[in-house]
């Protein structure tokens, strides 16, 4: 259970150029919680959880993400606009500068892992300016037992300051906030922004290089659960789709929900130690796992809420990307330790906002190569814009903002993976149903549940065995029927009841695939480029 490793124990962070600094080394998250209160950090809900805001950033900002070249990095990162260079002797005084910054100040420090698989383990340790950042560490990293504290071995660190305001000028940053990663030196230095986010992704980050590079293991975005049966389901997808939603699943064990490792031994494993859940609109009733999940020792980040401490969850003026962390063990069915045999099952989402693609459809090998390099989602507007044309957003591997390698490196083993373990992959369609954005609404959650359960009990092969139908112009394999969910859902033509509409927003987005997809096509098959739209 819970490793809460209260300890009087200190140690001291001059060696990391940080000097005189008060540390708070591996408090309880309940001492970070009132640490946070009498700060005047965060006030707390009627929940019990802490609530902050994490102030100028309530979310990642990929433009300042860079990674240091070096030795290890420079032949093997895909350099571009994704993974940004950043000159070693920079990091070097901007490294000096921040450590600078938080000597003389009252930290918080936390030793921590990555990887539930025990082979695997990376140690970190964590700095921290604030302590609802540190909680957030607790949070979301592993929490390692009180013997495995003894002697503990930090192999990474996290330098965190979210008060350090860079002088692009002199730093060679973008702006005054980054977050930069050192694999020579194994440090991730993130400043001028709180999101904590960026503390979560910058191991992410870090790991999808560490792993395919050195342990022959394939990193992924996605969540993963398992079943009574012991098989193991796994969910790819962007931001938004439905990954935490979709993998707490009362009837299944919860593996994790946003990181994961398939190893060559046949198993997947969960980076971390717990969940960021966006709680946008969320309800006790659509999400009673998630809702629950939130009491104390939970961080609630960027609500709205009244005086008596009550959230109101469809407030979103501070930012549509409200979240909640808490440590995995916040939700009733989980798995431990996090991992599971190979996947069974696989499932991309994607939320349309065009509304075209089917609510659920059965992939090829070949179309599953292609969906998941594209990483097709859509992006729509923020509704204080008053924009409301969705855009397509393609990002491979589901999840290119934090992939240091090339796009094809993951995909070709994740396709070998999949071939390898007879995985059956599944496109599911979290978004609009009944027209676009705008027009139609969002697919009921609990049609996309339906359906997916159905997928993996063998209820909906069974129920369409030979029958599926292929669509004319994404050639997906579409069920025409699924148990609790009605026909007609299933048919995304049928719900807009406007075939001309229809088809030309399917052929456009069909384009869109082909546009995106082109940059990637010297490195494809024929047999990926048949998983591509038929039309467009
Ligand atoms: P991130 O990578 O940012 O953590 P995520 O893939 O985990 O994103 P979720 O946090 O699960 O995404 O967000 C999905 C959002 O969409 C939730 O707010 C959920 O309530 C909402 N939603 C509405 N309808 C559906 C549906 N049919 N399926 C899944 N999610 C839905
Ligand atoms: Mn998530």
């Amino acid at each position: 259970m819970a490793a809460n490793n209260q300890t009087t124990k200190t140690i001291s962070i001059d060696k990391y150029g940080i000097k005189n600094a008060k540390v708070n080394y591996q408090l309880s998250a309940e001492n970070l919680h009132q640490e946070t209160l009498q700060k005047g950090q965060g006030k707390e809900a009627n929940s019990g959880a802490l609530a902050v805001n994490t102030g100028e950033f309530t979310g990642r900002s990929p433009m300042d993400r860079f990674i240091v070249k070096d030795k290890i990095t420079e032949d093997k990162v895909w350099w571009g606009n994704i993974n940004i260079p950043f000159e070693a002797d920079k990091f070097d005084a901007l490294y000096d500068k921040v450590t600078n910054y938080l000597s003389e100040k009252e930290v918080y420090v936390r030793d921590s892992y990555a990887c539930a698989d025990k082979d695997y383990k990376l140690n970190i340790r964590v700095i921290n300016e604030y302590p609802w950042s540190n909680m957030f560490a607790y949070n979301m990293f592993l929490r390692p037992t009180d013997a495995e504290l003894e002697g503990f071995d930090p192999e990474w660190l996290i330098v965190n300051a979210p008060g350090f305001m860079a002088d692009a000028a002199v730093d060679g940053t973008r702006q005054h906030n980054f977050a930069i990663l050192n694999f020579e030196k194994k440090i991730a230095l993130i400043g001028g922004t709180g999101y904590t986010g960026e503390i979560k992704k910058g191991i992410f980050s870090a790991l999808n290089f560490i792993l395919p590079v050195f342990k022959n293991t394939l990193p992924m975005h996605c969540s993963a659960n398992v079943g009574d049966d012991g098989e193991t389901a796994i969910f790819f997808g962007l931001s938004g789709t439905g990954k935490t939603t979709l993998s707490a699943d009362p009837e299944r064990k919860l593996i994790g929900d946003d990181e994961h490792g398939w190893t060559s031994e046949n198993t997947i494993f969960n980076f971390e130690g717990g969940c960021y859940a966006k709680v946008i609109n969320l309800s006790a009733e659509n999400e009673p796992d998630i809702y629950n999940a939130i009491k104390p020792g939970a961080i609630l980040e960027n609500v709205v809420m009244d005086e008596n401490g009550d959230v109101d969850f469809a407030d979103t003026s501070v930012t549509q990307n409200t979240r909640v962390s808490y440590p995995i063990f916040h939700i009733d069915n989980i798995q431990e330790p996090s991992v599971g045999k190979n996947p069974k099952n696989i499932f991309f989402l994607t939320a349309d906002a065009f509304g075209v693609l089917p609510p659920i459809s059965k992939l090829t090998p070949g179309q599953a190569a292609y969906h998941f390099i594209s990483g097709y989602t859509a992006k729509v507007a923020g509704t204080e814009a008053g924009v409301d044309k969705p855009t397509p957003s393609f990002s491979a591997c589901f999840g290119a903002p934090f992939m240091p390698l090339h796009p094809t490196k993951y995909a070709e083993m994740l396709s070998k993976k999949m071939k390898d373990a007879g995985v059956t992959v599944w496109l599911v369609n979290t978004g609009w149903t009944g027209g676009p954005y705008g027009v139609g609404s969002r697919m009921k959650l609990k049609y996309t549940r339906a359906m997916i359960s159905a997928a993996m009990d063998g209820s909906l092969e069974a129920a369409n065995k030979d029958n599926y139908h292929v669509h004319s112009v994404f050639g997906l394999n579409q069920p025409r029927t699924c148990p609790n969910v009605p026909s007609e859902v299933l048919s995304p033509r049928g719900t807009w009841n406007n075939d001309e509409g229809y088809y030309e927003t399917a052929h456009k987005l069909a384009s869109s695939f082909k546009t995106n997809f082109k940059k990637f096509e010297e490195y494809a098959n024929e047999e990926i480029m048949a998983g591509a739209p038929l039309k467009g």
